[in-house]
């Protein structure tokens, strides 16, 4: 029941040498497979000698890792009584989990899985979706399928606490059983309102994410804001530091005011203690990235939590609108959240600039270098995103282990002496396991879509083992543009043509269930996929989960990243490939300009402003001369030993250079220093 076995490659091994077949057709959920696995194969496992050993290994790593004495334990000048409370409205744990769209999500289980593997006392909440987010499939025309099949409980790690939270939202009270993730060191929370006692309504607060109308939306927001506020109190988890990462759990500081004049506080007092001890992370550069409502909407369902804080709608328009006199300006819950946190971050340097420029207004002062947001650029959590190929080459070839619990990862300087022709045969292994993987699902979709023998041949044969292989996998929204690359078809094809110097390109991503203009560019992809000019080489992979995130940033020799600059927060798939030596090849935003140095991989583009169209046809310009002059032509020149020397050392580079920097330990290790630290003597309470 603890999910700590997600990150660790023993324990999964375990559970599947159980039965493999059962294993992956369950998205590896161990209680899944434990409630289907015939008995006779479960007794079988038992009697064999390498199960019993996988299975006394993994449990003799769990006492390890969760017994040892943590990296926050030893730090004798962070507080040592600190207690963090962390608000998300996703988490991605695992493929089995299916409670999260995205990068939030993505980022949020892995700042909970460091935080666990470095001891930093934090609990976290969120909600339970009875469908979590769609599945996604496409048809024989390449239009999306979106599908949504209900969680199981019983087949979740997740366990009834035995309490509920009453939530105030509007005129009713809303019931919602608290349930409780064991993620290794860390509690997870999460709030589940399909209670019998509810309004049909309101059961359906935690239907699913990101699916309803804004009112739903706002009052999911009120549910995991105030909900989560008190649910925390109710198990007792006495946060001294709330951490609300992303505007969408605003409402939780408002319902900690609600406490503080509950017990004595003046309004004034009582804001300026939740002041003191709030941080608040920003992740959208995009103005229409933020929540916005009207005043009426907001104090219609959170006007019990308000009056309880002695706040009159006059004090909430002031705490959610830039200019509070302006009568018709929404309710930004970002705006909500930068006057009730007194530490701002966004999440690269970059982000942190276009935030403060962006956020200038809403403080009242004239320059964007006096506005307090700073940055904390993301990471992303090793022990999940890496291959056990990966992480035994750097630990033998290297002779440093890169899943140590540390937020310092000096060893990876190592990796600049690695013996090139093991690290290129781990490479073309790490290649070729992505390329099966590949098939396997490209068959199955094949399948499903009633494909002829023929087809399904061809798709078990498509892709090559040896191909400059290269991936794109991400959310579908507009701004991340999938299809720069087809730009100039004419010209793709070309690059696509040489049998000496095969190249080929996978994709993968889910639009917004209601992005119909996100939907047209896998659309568009999909039918290039099927064009006889690039069928085999350019493929789309449905279903885009961590499942498949992980098998593609293992197996990818290139990463491509082409988003509108300067659109992308930070993002975080590309950092997970250069800890297999792949490497990235990406516009300069996001977290890639704080990388880049020139030599640990490939820019596309320049940092000038342009309008939309000129930008299009210069980043795709760009992104052409790159792959055509540089990429390919490194990728194919070989020495004697038919080793591409040159790739290699820049493959090397992004390896040292790019792993230790973006990981999730070095970025929670960040917070703890830069942004947990406020109270380090009052408590919160
Ligand atoms: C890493 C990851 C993301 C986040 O990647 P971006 O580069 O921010 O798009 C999203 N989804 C999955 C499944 C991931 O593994």
């Amino acid at each position: 029941m603890n999910v700590w076995w997600t990150w660790n490659a023993t324990a999964s091994r375990a559970f599947a040498a159980i039965d493999p077949v059962l294993w992956d057709a369950t998205k590896h959920s161990p209680l899944e497979l434990l409630e289907r696995v015939q008995k006779s194969t479960l007794a079988a496992a038992c009697e064999e000698p390498g199960f019993r050993l996988a299975l006394a290994d993994a449990l003799i790593h769990r006492a390890q890792s969760l017994n040892a004495t943590p990296w926050y334990r030893r730090q004798a000048k962070l507080p040592q009584d600190l207690r963090v409370a962390y608000f998300c409205s996703e988490y991605a744990i695992h493929e089995s989990m299916q409670q999260y769209s995205g990068g939030l999500g993505v980022l949020a289980g892995d700042h909970l899985k460091s935080a666990s593997d470095l001891g930093v006392p934090l609990t976290a909440v969120g909600l339970l979706y009875e469908h979590g987010y769609y599945q996604q499939q496409f048809a024989q025309d390449g239009t999306t399928r979106v599908l949504y099949p209900r969680i199981r409980r019983e087949t979740m790690p997740i366990v009834d606490t035995g309490h509920r939270v009453a939530c105030p939202i509007g005129s009713s009270l809303v019931y919602a059983r608290i349930w409780k993730v064991a993620v290794g060191r860390v509690s997870l929370f999460l709030l589940d309102a399909d209670l019998a006692e509810n309004k049909p309504e309101d059961r359906l607060l935690t239907e699913g994410l990101y699916k309803g109308e804004p009112q739903l939306r706002l009052r999911q927001q009120v549910l995991l804001g105030v909900g989560g506020s008190m649910a925390l109190r109710i198990v007792d988890a006495s946060p001294t530091v709330y951490h609300l990462n992303e505007g969408h759990a605003a409402f939780a500081a408002i319902e900690r005011c609600a406490h503080l004049v509950e017990r004595g506080a003046t309004k004034e007092q009582a804001m300026s203690s939740v002041r003191a001890s709030t941080a608040f992370t920003t992740h959208t550069p995009v103005p229409a990235g933020h929540d916005r409502y009207t005043v009426d909407e907001v104090w219609s369902y959170l006007r019990p939590t308000l009056e309880r804080a002695q706040c009159s709608r006059a004090d909430l328009a002031a705490l959610g609108r830039e200019r509070p006199k302006d009568e018709a300006e929404p309710l930004c819950m970002t705006v909500v959240c930068l006057r009730l946190a007194s530490k701002v971050n966004g999440v690269a340097k970059l982000h942190g600039e276009v935030s403060r420029a962006m956020w200038t207004g809403a403080y009242g002062v004239k320059s964007a270098a006096s506005v307090p947001i700073s940055s904390i650029t993301n990471g992303v959590h090793l022990p999940t995103w890496m291959h056990p190929l990966a992480r035994d080459f750097w630990r033998t070839q290297a002779g440093f282990d890169p899943l140590a619990p540390e937020p310092n990862a000096a060893g990876w300087k190592k990796a600049l002496d690695v013996d090139r022709a093991a690290f290129w045969s781990m490479r073309c292994a790490l290649r070729a396991q992505l390329v099966a993987f590949a098939r396997v699902r490209l068959a199955r979709a094949a399948a499903r879509r009633g494909a002829s023998a023929a087809a399904m041949d061809a798709a078990q044969s498509m892709l090559r083992s040896d191909a400059l292989t290269i991936g794109f996998a991400r959310r579908f929204a507009t701004y991340k543009r999938a299809p720069l690359l087809l730009h100039d078809l004419e010209r793709l094809a070309k690059l696509l043509s040489n049998e000496k110097r095969p190249v080929q390109f996978l994709y993968a991503g889910k639009a917004h269930p209601r992005d119909t203009g996100g939907q047209e560019l896998a659309q568009q992809i999909y039918q290039l996929a099927e064009n006889p000019l690039f069928q085999g080489k350019i493929v789309l992979l449905e279903e885009y989960d961590m499942e498949v995130g992980r098998a593609l940033v293992a197996g990818c020799d290139v990463w491509l990243n082409t988003p509108l600059r300067p659109h992308e927060a930070s993002g975080t798939s590309g950092m997970k490939v250069p800890l297999h030596g792949g490497i990235n090849c990406s516009i300069l935003d996001g977290w890639w300009p704080e990388a880049f140095d020139g030599d640990n991989g490939w820019a596309i583009g320049d940092e000038r402003e342009l309008p939309r169209e000129a930008r299009d046809r210069a980043d795709a310009e760009s992104l052409y001369k790159v792959l055509e002059k540089s990429v390919v032509k490194e990728f194919f020149t070989r020495d004697r030993n038919g080793l591409p020397m040159q790739w290699i050392d820049r493959a090397l580079a992004s390896a040292a250079t790019v792993s230790p920097v973006f990981s999730s330990h070095r970025m929670v290790a960040d917070y703890c220093e830069k942004s947990y630290r406020m109270q380090a003597t009052k408590r919160a309470r």
